[in-house]
């Protein structure tokens, strides 16, 4: 069983830990839980949507392995469950469930139940041990690695949250046969942004083998989680806390965020697919200013059109959208500093740099030809 699997440690001093990565995870969670946290109370954090596929065999497991396991907590699927009002539910159930400093909390879910629940264990108690099941190729390639936790306020996406480390993440691949195809897609593309940002070898490796990967074979998308957690490990142990280097993560990002700004987080618009786009835009813009070769912003487009993601936000906003209201949403990013956006621009595939001196024409001219299509 765990043969096949995958281990990749995530160092951070006394806040390290692994992610293990392969098949059968969730039917094995509770002897791994075991080495990691010994004989502790646990409480499983889910949505709707995963409790009925995946919640079972995980509480089977965790029971076999003779822990004491307190009710589970169910949050509706989506979005909307990362905000003020959910967490107060989930604090009041964990406290009524009489957790203790020792009871560790597994989340089981995608980043929204990731966020959500790590945020509810970093202040339960002034903080206890989560463990992190993710099951959506996003959230074990992305939000599971690092450490943010957080909710969403009116104001704006994740803006009240905490770094809270889990001790432990487990993301079984056969979780992933469940999730629609358009979610794993949008995973996909956070993927191939490690390769972009400074694994130009992945990128090709991407190229050769991206179609069959998002079809479903095992052992390609293992290999892709492994890199792609590696990757964000390797970053996030130098600037845990974002205060440079961590940066490069947001390749692609301050393109999307803005038209997901736009589109209002929702069905419209995934973040993936909105990370897809900008991206492009951001090779766009590296190639207008004249730092990256054209070849490159081809490969890029090529071959996120070819798995199936949007390259353009020519389908977006029928017609409605400019290029002035999307720069608008820029300017409000939580990442402005001092009034000016940093930039992550590429001097070509896996030479991603920060950049904080872009004019203000140029972003609008990418943003102009990527409506345009
Ligand atoms: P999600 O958690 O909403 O999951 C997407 C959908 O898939 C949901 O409807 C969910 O119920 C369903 N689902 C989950 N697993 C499934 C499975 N195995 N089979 C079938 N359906 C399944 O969204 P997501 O894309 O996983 O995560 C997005 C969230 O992650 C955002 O809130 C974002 O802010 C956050 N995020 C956090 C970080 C971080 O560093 N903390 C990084 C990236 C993203
Ligand atoms: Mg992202």
């Amino acid at each position: 069983m765990t043969r096949q699997n995958s281990i990749v440690p995530v160092a951070l001093d006394d806040r390290s830990y692994d992610i293990h990565i392969g098949p059968g995870l969730i039917r094995n969670a509770g002897a791994h839980i075991r080495d990691a946290v010994g004989d502790r109370p646990l409480v499983v954090l889910t949505d709707s949507a995963v409790a009925e596929l995946h919640l079972s065999p995980l509480l089977d497991s965790l029971r076999a392995a003779g822990s004491r396991v307190l009710d589970p907590i169910v949050v509706p699927s989506g979005e909307a469950s990362k905000d003020m009002e959910k967490l107060g539910e989930v604090m009041d159930a964990l406290l009524s469930r009489g957790i203790e400093r020792k009871t560790v909390l597994v989340a089981l879910g995608g980043g929204v139940v990731g966020d959500l629940g790590g945020f509810a264990a970093a202040i339960a108690l002034r903080g206890i041990d989560f463990i992190q099941v993710p099951t959506t190729l996003l959230s074990q390639v992305d939000s599971s690695v690092g450490g943010k936790t957080g909710i969403n306020s009116r104001h704006g996406k994740n803006l009240i949250g905490a770094f809270h480390q889990p001790r432990l993440v487990l993301a079984d691949t056969d979780s992933l046969k469940t999730l629609p195809r358009r979610e794993v897609l949008a995973g996909y593309a956070e993927v191939v942004k490690y390769g972009l940002i400074d694994r130009p070898d992945f990128f090709t490796w991407l190229e050769a083998n991206g179609k069959a990967l998002v079809d479903g074979d095992d052992a390609l998308l293992m290999e892709a989680i492994r890199v792609s957690c590696a990757a964000k490990a390797d970053i996030v142990g130098q600037d845990e806390k974002e205060s440079g280097l961590r940066e490069l993560l947001n390749l692609g990002h301050t393109f999307g965020h803005a038209l997901e700004a736009e589109a209002g987080y929702g069905a419209t618009l995934l973040h993936g697919e909105s990370v897809a786009i900008g991206m492009v835009m951001a090779f766009d813009l590296s190639v207008r200013m004249g730092l990256c070769p054209a070849g490159d912003l081809a490969r890029v487009r090529a071959h996120l059109s070819d798995v199936g993601l949007p390259i353009s936000a020519a389908h977006l906003g029928g017609g409605t959208w400019t290029a002035d209201k999307l720069a608008a949403h820029m300017a409000k990013d939580k990442k402005v500093k001092d009034g000016r956006v940093t930039f992550i621009l590429a001097r070509g595939i896996g030479k991603a740099f920060r950049c904080a001196d872009v004019a203000l024409e140029d972003v609008k001219e990418v943003l102009a030809a990527s409506l345009a299509g």
